[in-house]
Order: C-alpha cells, then structure tokens, then sequence
C-alpha cells in the first residue's frame, strides 16, 4: 500500500514511521509533483492546523487534496488533520476541507498543559493507550459517522465513507494497533 504523508508542518515524521511499521510504502507530499506518485491512503498529521492550511494554500496542494478526500481516496487524519477536515470550527469562521460532517473545538483541552495520556476503548478493543497533545474536541458529528473512541462524553474519534480521523494520536502508541 503506498501512503502520502503530508509533510509541510507538524509531526510528519512520526506519522511516517508508524506506517512504515505497518508495512507500507511511505513517501512525503511535499509539493504538487509528490502526488503524481499515486496514493493508496492519504495520512494527514498533527501540528498546527493554520500554518498547515495556509500551506498547503501556498503551495497550490490544496485543490488537488480536496478533490481525492471528496472523491474518495482513504484519509487517516490526526488532529491538525481531524480540524483542516472538520466542516465547522467553533468560534472560528475558517474552514479548510470542510470534508467530514463534524464541528471540532481546537485546543479544547488548554493550551499549553492541555497534553495527557489516558487509555480507553477503540471501535470495541480495550486498553487502547490516547496521547492527547493540544488536542481539538469534537463538538457535534453527523449520525452518519461512526463514533469509534470516547472521552469525556465527546467523541475522539470518527469513521465517515473514506475518512477515519483521531483528536488523540494513534500514531504514536500504535503497538499492535490497526485503526483501519
Ligand atoms: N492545536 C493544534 C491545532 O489547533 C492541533 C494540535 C495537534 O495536531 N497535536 O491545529
């Protein structure tokens, strides 16, 4: 399986190496040209979700996303990933993808100490250990999504048609882990 990695900002690297440990094919989208490569799954990593937009702007990588993500093409996004998605963001008149039917809360635990680890249950395993880092909370998400983590009362992750999408992240306590 090849996987694209946006690697513009945030924590690409970690996401790379979780999917190399799962055997795929990894390269870094960097550019327009990197998507000419062909992509089985898209993986969009943490960071600072403003700076990733505005980038990917720049860059001109942002239409050509859209259309995969909306035509599509498997997403795996981690809280920068999960709000550059999110069709709504709380108190803010942004939107990015505006691909997946949730309204999303950014650094709904506090700023700076707003980063903890918890473990709690994914799409029915278990001890499933959560690192949170300056995480979004999910605020509302359509029916139609499926709910696959919980914390607090407000959903942590979702699974919508071809997007899966953390506030936590899975990349970086995955052990034997598949999330899709
Ligand atoms: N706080 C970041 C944002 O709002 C997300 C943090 C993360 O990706 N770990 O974009």
């Amino acid at each position: 399986m090849k996987v694209g990695v946006l690697s513009v900002q945030g924590a690409f690297a970690e996401m790379e190496a979780y999917w190399r440990s799962q055997g795929a094919n990894v390269f870094e989208i960097r550019q327009r040209s990197d998507l000419e490569r062909g992509l089985d799954l898209l993986a969009l990593p943490g960071g600072e979700s403003t700076v990733q937009g505005k980038l990917l702007k720049d860059l001109g990588l942002f239409a050509s996303l859209k259309e995969r993500i909306d035509g599509g093409l498997p997403v795996f996004a981690v809280c920068a990933g999960l709000i550059l998605l999110a069709e709504k963001i709380e108190d803010d008149p942004t939107v990015w993808f505006g691909s997946l039917p949730v309204a999303v809360r950014r650094n709904a635990y506090g700023r700076q100490l707003g980063s903890f680890r918890t473990v709690g249950d994914f799409d029915g395993t278990p001890g499933v250990p959560m690192t949170f880092i300056r995480a979004p909370a999910i605020t509302a998400v359509s029916p139609e999504a499926k709910v696959l983590s919980v914390f607090n009362g407000q959903p942590t992750a979702v699974r919508w048609r071809n997007v899966t999408a953390f506030t936590w992240h899975p990349e970086l306590n995955a052990g034997g882990l598949r999330p899709i």
